[in-house]
């Protein structure tokens, strides 16, 4: 550790899992700061001493995880306007042995949401659940302008009642607490305009639930599940199938982090990077818990690769697809172009195919590593194993498989630019390039969808609904 070198710290238990390490070590690490992040899990009766601590060695911010958040305000000197509110503390800065404490939870949902130009202002918003994670969420939607109903089990309505009473201190838009019930779920449902799961329902290893059946959701919703294990929940998946607009739990967690990362250090935090830490480091983490579980082993997957022949739709496939899914969109074909420096056919014509291929498995390459894409591959990407080796280390492999018949229409009127073809006119050439590539494609295949007579729309949908039987 280097002399001067300013320490923050997790205190939770368990942490084992917590990606905050790795996400605010890389920003620290950004920003060229002598910073470092750490760990450390706190049982509840070692909290006080913990706490005491942080004063005692000028630890000079904490966040606080399960099941501190609440317990931890007694033990501060002070605390901000929105953690006295919501009287929960996840972010702590230690300003000369004064501990401060902050709620970044609730801003961090906001900002998940502004991210994306949703603005929650005269929105009817229903939450499922009313537990500590609720809490923030509800108090983000109406200090914002929703209308909040809180929908939970009947066990424990009289939580649900507490927020909403509660949050009626800060708020003149209508709050409602309601048992979360078929009937009850249906009617509010009918008018909602956001949807927020906040129950752990839909998480690892309970992965293929969801509290909410498919025929409730319509296409102008927006569907926000907090749970981050897996990425797609099977309600997002659902959603997302519908044309719903979607946003998974990681999104919250990056901005919380991000943050408190603001709080800490007075820098403006480094989103992008944050981000993709966290979706790197929940992978590695997903991996080693599925693996202790599953005994088959599966390796988490986040990406999705299309692979197809030319005409196949991959293009505007993958583009619904990262749209829908929040993934980032990357077109091989363009990345080998950009870093060759000259157009497809001009590498064919003054430096042949085996060049092109030769650029084609460095680009794989190059994306292969990164987490969280929707890859579309070139048609030709199969014929070298160790472009499908790479991309199945990240990627759920999809196969369009479209009849020549429809290959040939679709390429009709498309400019021509297919140097693999001597005259993409000639329906004998390229229904036999389409019988020499397609073993490769149905081998190398997780899932093959049918797409002749389907809309892009139609595909998109189809691959949502299987990655539901693929660990995502
Ligand atoms: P919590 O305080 O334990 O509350 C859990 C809530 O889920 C309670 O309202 C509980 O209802 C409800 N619930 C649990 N199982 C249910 C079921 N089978 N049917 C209906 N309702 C059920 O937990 P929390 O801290 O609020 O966390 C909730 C979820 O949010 C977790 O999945 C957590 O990982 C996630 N989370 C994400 C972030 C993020 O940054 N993305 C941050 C915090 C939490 P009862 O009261 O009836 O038991």
């Amino acid at each position: 550790m280097k002399k001067e070198m300013k320490i923050c710290a997790l205190f939770g238990d368990p942490v084992a899992q917590s990606l905050s390490p790795e996400m605010h070590n890389a920003a620290f690490k950004d920003k060229g700061l002598n910073y470092i992040y750490v760990a450390s899990r706190v049982k509840p009766a070692s909290l006080q001493a913990a706490v005491e601590g942080t004063r005692a060695i000028g630890i000079h911010g904490l966040n606080i995880t399960i099941p501190h958040k609440v317990s931890v305000i007694p033990l501060l000197d002070e605390l901000d306007e929105v953690s006295k509110q919501i009287g929960a503390v996840n972010t702590v800065v230690n300003s000369g042995g004064i501990l401060k404490g902050y709620n970044t939870d609730a801003a961090g949902f906001t900002k998940a949401l502004t991210d994306k130009n949703i603005d929650p202002q005269g929105k009817q918003a229903v939450v499922l659940g009313a537990g500590g994670a609720s809490m923030a969420v509800c108090y983000a939607l109406v200090k914002t302008g929703a209308s909040v109903i809180i929908m939970n089990r009947l066990a424990h309505m009289k939580e649900a009642s507490r927020l909403a009473l509660k949050l009626g201190d800060f708020s003149h838009n209508p709050i409602q607490a309601t048992a979360l019930n078929p009937q009850n779920l249906e009617k509010c449902l009918e008018t909602a305009d956001i949807l927020v799961n906040a129950t752990s329902v839909g998480m690892h290893p309970a992965k293929n639930q969801s509290l909410v059946p498919e025929k409730l959701l319509r296409p102008e919703m927006i569907v926000f599940d907090l749970v981050y294990n897996p990425l797609q929940t099977k309600l997002l998946a659902d959603a997302a199938f519908l044309g719903a607009q979607t946003i998974n739990g990681l999104e919250m967690l990056v901005w919380q982090g991000a943050l408190a990362f603001e709080l800490w250090t007075g820098l403006a935090p480094p989103v992008g990077i944050m981000r993709k830490v966290a979706i790197n480091a929940f992978e590695e983490k997903g991996t080693v818990l599925t693996s202790r579980k599953i005994s088959g082993q599966q390796k988490i997957k986040t990406s999705i690769a299309l692979i197809g022949f030319m005409g196949s739709g991959k293009t505007t496939v993958a583009r619904i697809l990262a749209g829908k899914t929040g993934k980032r969109l990357v077109e091989l074909d363009r990345l080998i172009e950009i870093n060759a420096g000259c157009t497809i056919p001009e590498i064919f014509s003054s430096r042949g195919e085996t060049a092109f291929r030769e650029l084609e498995i460095e680009a794989v390459k190059e994306v292969s590593s990164a987490a969280n894409q929707v890859i579309s591959c070139g048609g030709g990407v199969v014929l070298n194993k160790i472009n499908i080796d790479r991309l199945k280390e990240h990627a759920i492999v999809v196969y369009l498989e479209v009849k020549p018949d429809e290959i040939m229409s679709r390429m009709q009127g498309q400019p021509v630019n297919k140097p693999v073809l001597r005259d993409p006119g000639d329906y004998d050439e390229v229904k036999e390039l389409i019988s020499f590539r397609e073993p490769f494609y149905k081998a190398h295949a997780d899932i093959v969808i049918e797409s002749s007579s389907l809309t892009a729309e139609e595909t998109a949908r189809q691959i949502i609904a299987r990655l539901e039987n693929h660990a995502m």
